[in-house]
Order: structure tokens, then sequence, then C-alpha cells
């Protein structure tokens, strides 16, 4: 099968992230397994997903991982004008939900599996196709326990989020977290027989903003990055039942991204402190149990670029490709590189198309991730005199 093939079939699974992708694994264990590949399953606390490991190769480090999300955002309000789960093909397009984020990277990935199956490789190539990953890189911290536990600790780890192709080294940190203000409900003709939970959010919401101005002009700017400081954004705001009731209850969402070299605890210790000195001992004036409490959702740390040079220069020299400007999103190559895994980010299609209705890759991108691919297999195969884990082009 060509890397098209796979991805109609990978497309035709509907795995949005609150699905199992069960039965997305299954079709690729299916596939893999009759080449030969050494295949691990590491499921998820609640056994609804699991993510897929699979080493075709030697079992030793050193080689390469490639590693994708197997699932996507949903479809649900999007005005789509095809039918997402079936892969239609257009102009030079291909288009479906997952197609650019991040299923034709994987379809690409494995497409080259029986030339990898019949080689005779002398490092391993890994798959690690993962899941919950839109909703906060949730299976990377297992993954990377597990390849350190099997002594498989790949020289370069390629995750294929949608860059062109391009080999990117670094992006921002990202927290998302939930505030919930609970005050105290009373007829709105007596505001002072309650506790506004909405009023006592607004601050907290007018300090975000003004941290915002802060932090982004602070010494925790990093120039790579376009806007080069701390961002802060508020995306959701739920509250008050009725205009004539003193709201009880008020919830945020919201979230912030850091370059790597800023302190990423310290928006939230300032929100924080200020909500305890500032905002709550007002709220309890008249609201004896009332309080405000942030949780935080999701947590994907920065990329940094100090730390996986060697992993870049590797990935751009086997494929001849070019290093690209920091992403805008958080990927799973920033935990794996916390946790050792030498990571970068680089794969077919743009995100100007992810998590898009009509969501399509270029025809010509994944041609170019496959020639990546069978580049790969060849320095899968190749050794230079005096050099184990280095690229050999
Ligand atoms: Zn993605």
């Amino acid at each position: 099968m060509d890397s098209r093939e796979i991805l109609e079939a990978l497309v035709g699974f509907d795995t949005t992230s609150v699905r199992s992708n069960l039965d997305l694994i299954d079709w690729i264990e299916g596939y893999l397994a009759p080449l030969g590949a050494d295949i691990t399953r590491l499921p998820s606390s609640d056994k609804q997903k699991a993510t897929l490991l699979a080493r075709m190769g030697p079992a030793t480090a050193g080689g390469m991982m490639l590693c994708g999300h197997t699932d996507t955002v949903p479809v649900v309000g999007q005005p789509w004008t095809r039918t997402p789960f079936k892969l239609s093909a257009d102009n030079g397009r291909l288009y479906g939900r997952g197609t650019t984020d991040m299923k034709g990277f994987i379809a690409s990935a494995l497409a080259v599996a029986p030339l990898l199956a019949q080689a005779h490789l002398l490092r391993p190539v890994v798959y690690a196709f993962t899941y919950d990953e839109e909703v906060g890189c949730l299976a990377v911290r297992d993954l990377a326990l597990h390849l350190e536990n099997l002594n498989l600790r790949p020289a370069a780890v390629v995750v294929g989020e949608p860059t062109e192709m391009r080999v990117v080294r670094a992006h921002k940190s990202v927290r998302v977290l939930r505030t919930t203000v609970k005050g105290r409900g009373a007829h709105s003709s007596r505001p002072d027989a309650g506790a506004s939970a909405i009023n006592a959010m607004a601050r907290v919401i007018g300090f975000l903003d003004a941290m915002m101005g802060d932090l982004a002009s602070s010494c925790d700017v990093d120039e790579q990055f376009d806007p080069p400081g701390v961002t802060v954004n508020v995306g959701t705001v739920t509250g008050g039942t009725a205009v004539n009731v003193v709201p009880a209850d008020c919830e945020i969402t919201w979230e912030y991204r850091c370059p790597p070299s800023a302190d990423r605890e310290l928006p939230l210790t300032s929100v924080s402190s200020f909500i305890r000195l500032e905002v709550e001992p007002v709220l309890r004036e008249h609201a004896r149990n009332g309080g405000i409490k942030t949780e935080v959702l999701a947590d994907v740390p920065a990329l940094d670029a100090r730390k996986n040079a060697k992993a870049a220069a590797l990935i751009a020299d086997i494929g001849g490709l070019e290093e690209g400007q920091p992403v805008a999103f958080g990927t799973e190559a920033a935990g794996l590189l916390e946790s050792g895994m030498p990571s970068v980010v680089c794969g077919p299609g743009s995100m100007a198309q992810g998590h898009q209705p009509d969501e399509f890759v270029d025809e010509a991108e994944l041609d170019g991730c496959d020639r990546f691919m069978s580049d790969l297999a060849g320095w899968a195969q190749s050794v230079e005199v005096g050099q184990s884990a280095t690229g050999s082009r």
C-alpha cells in the first residue's frame, strides 16, 4: 500500500479525542505484524485508548523514532463541505479530518514499513503512535518511561506535526487552566446579601489581562518567537443564572504560553497570590464558604532548541531538509525531549489547515514525506566507519 491508500484507511476511523482509538490501532497492528514488527501496546488508564509502539530492526538504542498522535480534533460545529471521515482527492489536495494533523505523517511512515522489513537494518526504526495529544499530550510520559526501561533510547525522534517538512526545533510551553469562583447567591435587589462570583472573576480576568502586558515586555522574551514574550488568553467564561440573581458561580478556562527561557511557573504563582491576597478576602466578607480554585488541565513544556541540536542536524542530514522557524503550537516533542529523548518536529502539510473544516494535505507534501521515509530507510541500513548513530548521506 502506498501512503495515500494508508491515509484513506486511517481517515476512515473517527478518532476524535473523546473516542477510543483502538479500532485504528488494531488496523495498524494488523498491517505491521505480518512485516515482523515487534509490537507493544501501552494502554490508557481506562483501557479505551492505547499507544502503539512498533520496532522494525534490532532492539538497540541509537535508532530513529517516528512519533505521531492518532487522535484528531472534533468536526462538530465546523462548516465541512466534504465528508470528514472519508478521504477525497481534488486538485492536488487530499481532504479529510486528520489529513494534515497528523495522519498524513503516520501514513507515510507506515508506507515505508515493507521496505524496512526487507532490508537488513543496523539501527531500529521505531513507530510510536499515541492518543490524547489534542487534549494535552497525555500519553507522552508513559511512552518515554517505557522506552527508557527498554533501553531503546533513539538517536533522534521525529514528531510529525505539520511543518511543511522543515525541521523545527522550538516552540513555547502551553499551560491550560480552569479557574472557578464560588460566591453566594442572593436576590439582585440585595447585592449586599450575596457575593457575586462574576464580579470576583472580573477582577481575576483584569489581572490576567494586565499580567499579559507586563510579561510580554519583561526580560523573558525570546526574539525567535512571534510574539516574542509570554501570552495569556481567557478562552471561555460561564456564570450566573438570571439578570435578577447575584451569581454564585463563575468559571473561566484560560491558557498561557512561555518561551523556553521564561519561568513557566511565574504566571500561575502571580495570579494565585493575587487571588489569595486581593480577591478571596473580599469574596469571603459576604460568602463564608466562598472560594476560588485554579486547576491545571494540561501542561505541555516548551521545546527547547538548546537541547536538540544534534538530533536536528541528523534528521536534516538524512533527508536533506531545511530548518524551520519555531511553531506556534505545543507538541509531544517537548515532553519527549524533557524525558531525555532528542526530539524535533517535522511533518507534511501546514498547521494552517490543521483543526480546520475541509482539512487537507497537499499531495506534494505527502510525496516529500515519502522521500524522507525512504532516505531514512537508507540511513537505518548504512553504517559509517568510526560512527554509529550519525548521519551518513
Ligand atoms: Zn497534531
